[in-house]
């Protein structure tokens, strides 16, 4: 039998709220033993031991908390008394942890996340099925090698592609263009699809030995919006992403703002659509701008940061973006 383990962080899925409702609820407020206590089940899938790394809402994940989760990963791994780790986290950050797991990570083992939308004293709360779900999926042999995965409501993505979508609904995640990596059902996972870009052992980002992550902020465009917000954000930066519309554009006062801010810093322009690609353009050798190809710009921010921990060079940083 596969021995998982579960790294349990906070977030709806260990929330308590007033009976059978779905809002008005406490996050943190049951600990992982206590959840595993609700998967009916769950020891017939694996061996599953659990800690309790962080209790949080995932809004108030930091880069400090991705160093310190890879880091207990990688030395599990390492020490080879896991064979597929799980980790419960909250749906509003999960993304991004996922992807920020997906570079760091140094093992081939399944590293699975998952969540819920509903607190666990809902009526039909969504957490025990998808922690059985994500269990099934960390202990089976196919899900080894294709880098960090999400599991939620049924589904497995990548955690390159996977976004929520959905701010109310349980089946709040979806990869969009790309695709689900397969459907889960209940202990049986079925994939059909395998991530195309290199992750996890074939990265050259490592957290060992960092204390902090390099700070890169993200500006919003919208109609009209005072490019000020660019000079503001680059000054405490060492790295920005542009929210651009469409694919990447941006007003002409933004864009004199932004050529201003790429002298000093590199800037990265993506899209607030959620989805397309922002390829090259003339104007980015004029203004010294790259291009954030499919990353949405929360997932270009963690890229650009942990870039920035390996070099400093324009045309290295943008190889990272085609790449990964
Ligand atoms: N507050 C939650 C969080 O930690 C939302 C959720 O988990 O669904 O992100």
């Amino acid at each position: 039998m596969k021995k998982i383990h579960i790294l349990a962080t906070g977030g709806t899925i260990s929330a308590r709220g007033p009976a059978g409702r779905t809002a008005g609820y406490q996050d943190g407020a049951f600990r992982i033993e206590q959840l595993l206590e609700g998967v009916e089940g769950a020891a017939a899938l694996a061996r599953i031991t659990g800690e309790q790394i962080f209790t949080l809402s995932s809004e108030d994940m930091t880069g400090a908390h991705w160093l310190a989760l890879a880091r207990r990963i990688n030395q599990l791994a390492e020490e080879g008394t896991a064979d597929g780790f799980v980790v419960t986290h909250g749906t509003n950050t999960l993304e991004e942890t996922a992807y920020f797991l997906h570079l760091t990570v140094k093992t081939d083992r399944p590293v699975v996340l998952t969540g819920s939308m509903r607190p666990a004293t809902a009526n039909s709360a969504d957490g025990a099925q998808n922690l059985y779900e994500a269990i099934a999926v960390a202990a089976s042999g196919e899900a080894r090698g294709k880098g960090v995965l999400v599991v939620f409501s049924d589904g497995i993505y990548g955690a390159r592609g996977v976004q929520k979508v959905n701010c109310f609904r349980p089946d709040a995640f979806n990869s969009r263009d790309f695709g689900c990596l397969g459907y889960v059902q209940d202990d049986l996972p079925v994939f059909f699809q395998t991530p195309a870009e290199d992750h996890t052992l074939r990265t050259p980002f490592q957290t060992e030995g960092l204390q902090t992550l390099p700070p890169v902020e993200i500006a919003y465009f919208y109609a009209d919006a005072d490019p000020c917000v660019v000079p503001l954000l680059a000054g405490r930066a060492r790295g920005l992403v542009i929210a651009g519309a469409g694919s990447g554009q941006m007003s002409s006062p933004w864009k004199d703002a932004v050529r201003e801010a790429a002298r000093r810093i590199p800037v990265v322009r993506c899209s607030r659509t959620g989805s397309g690609l922002v390829g090259r353009e003339s104007r980015d050798a004029e203004a010294g701008t790259l291009w954030g190809m499919t990353l949405p710009p929360v997932k270009a921010r963690i890229l650009l940061s942990l870039g920035l921990t390996v070099t400093d060079s324009r045309e290295a940083l943008q190889e990272f973006f085609q790449t990964y």
